[in-house]
């Protein structure tokens, strides 16, 4: 299964904020859309970044509650991983694994069209597995 498909089941709606914003403002977006990372906007498109909850958390561990009035340009990852809407399931699951990570903004022609995250990634495999074994059974049953 492609990006593309994925992105067909769970629409291309990508939750931003700007490098120049604060953690705080990132916690309350985060926490207002039920999501766990930001892709953040900046002088360059398409992205200059993402923030996820753990930096967050890094952060709060490290200076406490001085750390909401820090600046998501200070926090962010910059060096963001993505994949494009042709980038295989098994890519993916590759990339978050290796790079421990569990959100890929999709990148396609230097425009953002989408993001998946893990839980995405595990929902569109479990269909998957329950496709390949309805064909099994099927099989085997000479339906
Ligand atoms: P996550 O597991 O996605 O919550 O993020 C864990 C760490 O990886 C955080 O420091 C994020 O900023 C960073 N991160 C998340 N997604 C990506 C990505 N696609 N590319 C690079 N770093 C990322």
């Amino acid at each position: 299964m492609r990006v593309s498909k994925l992105l067909a089941g769970k629409g291309r709606d990508v939750a931003t904020i700007s490098k120049e914003r604060s953690v705080r403002d990132a916690l309350a977006l985060l926490k207002e859309r039920g999501i766990g990372a930001l892709v953040v906007t900046g002088a360059k498109p398409p992205l200059v970044g993402i923030f996820s909850e753990r930096d967050a958390v890094r952060a709060l561990a490290t200076s406490g509650e001085s750390a909401l009035e820090e600046k998501v340009a200070d926090l962010m990852t910059k060096d963001v991983v993505v994949c494009t809407e042709a980038t295989q399931l098994t890519e993916l699951m590759t990339m978050m694994t290796e790079r421990r990570i569990r959100h890929v903004p999709v990148v396609e022609d230097a425009k953002l069209v989408g993001l998946i995250s893990i839980g995405d990634v595990v929902k569109a495999r479990l269909e998957e597995l329950e496709n390949d074994k309805k064909d099994l059974l099927d099989y085997v049953s000479g339906r």
